[in-house]
């Protein structure tokens, strides 16, 4: 009675786990473990973030800038925005959650699509909130049906653009006019964790002038190689930014984090060196899964799903071999796994370590 029913029934959240945990759990020497189980940059982080973030460290006895001031000036440049559209989450997770807190109470409801990011939905629950998860078609998202889906009910609506576990996405003109077509009671989220491996993404300048609910959420997890610091961002309309403010704990985002993303944003030759290796990553990984018979989702983001017909099975047998993927039950997916692209090496041995375990 004491606990809020919504913890009680809140699924466990596994993500990749660390690779010291696996090589103690299977006596392996974690020096021989590769991950790619988290859609970690296999090149590591931007050279500049990585002097910043060690320049910062001489400040530890200080609070963290609560306001990320210098960071959210940088990143409103960035996205031709105003600083005061800019929130900073500890990682986008973070930010997530924070829509829940502003927007979510028990029967309203979330319209995401499934197999979509696990986040979306754990937080919806955790507001006792109701997720309506409309089916992918041939693994993209839904945007005709997704609007079909929203009701005097719904809140938040969810795209993921490239969607993470399928590694597709949609149309960038596409879903720029569905964001157009949204009702002006519902905020539309459009979660663009892996953007900067694209082409190219909307522009969304402007978009906020018409009034227009809409959150765009980036994260320096992936491309910019700094998941261990945690640090991602919102973009939104001035009024929705100050309520996310509001409910953020007051220091929020570490200092390092801060001294690194700031560094990270500036540096376009790390972002088009990652690119470059990333699409030779796929290379190597299609051809390799295409020899090995192996069905597989073609993806736009720095991962695959790949059917493996029994995917915990597959994952198990890929980690004692010292090569931990991440299997994909949770999102309703028991015969695929989701593989990381990885450094040439790292891809060889993947692709040796998963032949062996078909
Ligand atoms: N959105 C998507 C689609 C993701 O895949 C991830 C990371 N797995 C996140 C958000 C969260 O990233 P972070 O909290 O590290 O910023």
């Amino acid at each position: 009675d004491l606990v809020n029913p919504s913890v009680l029934t809140q699924p466990v959240y596994e993500p990749g786990r660390p690779i010291e945990d696996v090589a103690r759990e299977l006596g392996l020497d974690p020096a021989g473990i590769i991950k790619l189980a988290s859609n970690e940059n296999p090149l590591g982080t931007s050279p500049r973030a990585l002097a910043a973030m060690q320049r910062a460290l001489g400040q530890s006895n200080m609070y963290p800038d609560g306001g990320c001031i210098a960071l959210r000036e940088r990143l409103a440049q960035r996205h031709k925005v105003e600083a005061g559209q800019i929130v900073v989450g500890n990682g986008s997770n973070e930010l997530i959650e924070l829509l829940g807190h502003v927007f979510l109470r028990p029967g309203d409801e979330v319209v995401m699509g499934t197999p979509a990011f696990i986040v979306y939905k754990l937080v919806t629950l955790l507001f006792g909130a109701t997720p309506v998860e409309v089916p992918l078609t041939n693994h993209v998202h839904d945007l005709a049906a997704m609007s079909a889906a929203i009701t005097e009910r719904t809140k938040l609506v969810f795209l993921p653009c490239p969607n993470n576990p399928t590694g597709t996405n949609n149309d960038g003109a596409e879903v720029k006019a569905w964001v157009a077509t949204m009702p002006p009671h519902v905020v539309v989220v459009v979660d663009e964790a892996y953007a900067e491996y694209l082409e190219e993404s909307p522009d969304w300048t402007g978009e906020w002038s018409a009034g227009r609910k809409l959150v765009i959420l980036r994260t320096f997890s992936k491309i910019f190689g700094m998941a261990a610091q945690r640090v991602g961002y919102a973009c939104a309309g001035t009024e929705l930014a100050g309520l996310l403010q509001r409910v953020r704990q007051p220091f929020n985002v570490n200092a390092i984090g801060q001294a690194g993303a700031l560094a990270a944003v500036d540096d376009e030759d790390w972002v088009t060196a990652c690119q470059r290796a990333n699409r030779a990553g796929f290379r190597q990984v299609e051809d390799g899964l295409k020899r090995l018979g192996v069905v597989y989702v073609p993806s736009v983001g720095n991962f695959l799903l790949a059917n493996v017909r029994d995917g915990r099975a597959v994952f198990d047998r890929m980690q004692r071999a010292g090569v931990v993927v991440r299997p994909v039950g949770v999102y309703g997916l028991p015969e695929w796994v989701r593989i990381t692209i990885g450094t040439a090496e790292q891809n060889d041995r993947m692709l040796a370590a998963l032949e062996a375990s078909l």
